[in-house]
């Protein structure tokens, strides 16, 4: 398994056969090897530097299906809600007060926010926050709408693949959504000049190793800015409720060979993961990643926007949250930043030297 790594670390990619073995074959030691270079990748690029987003999570109406996600359509139990622009702003206003420099608005797939609207929103914050990214995350659209957005001052968007596998996507997802526009949409969003987050879940239901390496191999040819993975966590009134958790070893490994492969990537470590392990968001941080994201939400709204069951950080307001990640990274060594923390395309690559 080390020559694997090692071959990872040098080459930044490994080929789908060599992701299988080292996913299948990997124990404590091996991982403990990963992260050592993992960890060292993240600070050659971001020192012990934190970013951190303030998630806005606007809106519990979605109109898909999804099998696994508490927010569904079908699940009736869901007290829904929308927040107002007013709202949406007074959240930003909150977060920039405690330092943050991204807002990441993101929601169901909720057409009650017609184009119109999103824009009015995306403009006042671009407006008043011009010192500040504006992340989306609300689904799949058109190549016109993304471009809209962008317009209004949009810089960002989350987009996670799920599944890179269009079988296992299906497994995932009702017949109307399809892996492919998923993809689609994610290369739209590269086009149209966006930093663009891919990502997937990690241990839904079905999922291989040969899945997890197809996942992997997806990301290698995207080359998204930013990679968000999570463990699959159950949510009772969906059908997937039945179905056991992803795992913590599996997906700080998965944080690790991310980081080797693309080295200056924007690598959250994510609510899920802080969700299955009371230390989950250290470990993710300890494995290579490199950016918190605290909820910004009113907490009147915290506990409806329940895509799994045990989310964490459900009654704190921003503050707190913030003060809580805070203290988390500084008993780790880290910091959290007052930066927008974009992406930075690596300078003096090996290739650079030969172009002059
Ligand atoms: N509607 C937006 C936002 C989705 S919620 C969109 O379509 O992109 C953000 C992410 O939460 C999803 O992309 C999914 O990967 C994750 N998620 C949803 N349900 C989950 C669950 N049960 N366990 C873990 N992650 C989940």
């Amino acid at each position: 398994m080390r020559k694997l790594i090692d071959k990872l670390y040098r080459e930044n990619g490994l080929s789908k056969e060599e992701f299988v073995t080292l996913l299948n074959g990997f124990g404590e030691e091996d991982s403990e090897y990963l992260f050592s270079k993992s960890r060292e990748t993240a600070h050659k690029y971001f020192g012990n530097r934190i970013y951190v987003r303030g998630l806005i999570e606007f809106s519990n109406y979605c109109k898909n299906n999804c099998y696994y996600c508490g927010i569904r359509n079908g699940n009736l139990k869901v007290d829904r809600y929308r927040l107002s622009k007013e709202d949406i702003l007074s959240c930003c206003a909150q977060g920039y007060a405690l330092g943050f420099r991204t807002f990441v608005l993101q929601s169901g797939e909720d057409s009650w926010y017609s184009d119109e609207k999103l824009i009015d929103i995306i403009s006042s914050i671009r407006e008043t926050y011009q010192d500040c990214a504006i992340t989306l995350s609300i689904g799949e659209k058109t190549y016109e709408q993304y471009k809209k957005y962008k317009d209004a001052g949009a810089d960002r968007y989350l987009l996670r693949h799920e599944t890179a596998n269009e079988m296992h996507y299906a497994k995932l997802h009702p017949d109307n959504l399809s892996g492919r526009n998923r993809k689609e949409c994610l290369y739209n969003l590269k086009k149209i000049g966006y930093q663009v987050g891919a990502g997937f879940m990690v241990g839904s239901p079905y999922q291989t190793t040969e899945h997890l390496a197809e996942d992997l191999l997806f990301i290698k040819e995207l080359q998204p800015e930013m990679i968000g993975i999570g463990p699959f966590l159950s949510h009772k009134d969906t059908p997937f409720a039945k179905f056991p958790n992803g795992t913590l070893e599996m997906t700080l490994f998965l944080i690790g060979i991310l980081r080797l492969m693309i080295p200056n990537a924007l690598i959250p470590a994510t609510t899920a993961l802080g969700t299955i392990h009371p230390k989950g968001r250290e470990l993710g941080i300890l494995a290579g990643a490199n950016v918190v994201m605290p909820n910004l939400s009113p907490v009147s709204v915290r506990k409806k926007y329940l895509l799994y069951d045990n989310k964490i950080c459900t009654g704190d307001e921003a503050a707190e949250c913030k003060n809580c990640l805070q203290n988390r990274m500084q008993r780790i060594g880290y910091q959290l930043v007052v930066d927008r923390g974009d992406f930075q395309p690596i300078k003096n690559n090996r290739y650079a030297f030969y172009a002059k």
